[in-house]
């Protein structure tokens, strides 16, 4: 099997992905998918600097307790190195909340649930907006054990 290298674009600190949370978000190379009117084609592109545990690292050391989360913004071309990423925070970094950002439709394609607090699904559709939109198809959910809770409204 053909490791994928993870690459990564920006890491901004922001606090509006995750309710009362201030979050790291680093933004990853090389989405897979191809949504209309995305809003971060950059994305698509797969360059950058590589995304290792070192590079995670780096960042958290140096923002300590000025940040609550973690967000992987992305990654859906090597979900199992978005999770392998989460499980080291969790390990070395256990006061974090954890999310993801996928842009992939369901959560069929991820089930190791433990290492995530937040989970948002869904490709940007334009006509029905991003997740603050009330029409939205994007979901965020709060992992709670193995259910997993819609607070998708509470973005807005
Ligand atoms: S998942 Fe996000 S980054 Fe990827 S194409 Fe869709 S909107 Fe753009």
């Amino acid at each position: 099997m053909q490791l994928i290298v993870l690459r990564y674009q920006d890491a901004i600190v922001k606090s509006q992905e995750i309710p009362n949370e201030v979050s790291l978000v680093i933004y990853i190379s090389g989405c897979p998918f191809r949504c209309k009117g995305c809003k971060t084609p950059k994305l698509q592109e797969n360059q950058g600097e590589e995304l290792t545990k070192e590079v995670v690292n780096m960042f958290l050391d140096s923002l300590g307790d000025d940040i609550t989360c973690i967000i992987f913004m992305g990654g859906d071309i090597a979900p199992d190195e978005v999770n392998e990423l989460a499980g080291h925070v969790r390990k070395y970094y256990p006061y974090l909340k954890i999310g993801w950002y996928s842009g992939d439709e369901t959560i069929s394609v991820f089930t190791e649930y433990q290492n995530f607090d937040y989970l948002k699904f869904g490709p940007y559709i334009k006509k029905l907006g991003d997740l603050k939109s009330p029409k939205t198809n994007q979901r965020l959910y709060r992992v709670e054990g193995e259910y997993l809770r819609d607070i998708t409204k509470s973005l807005r």
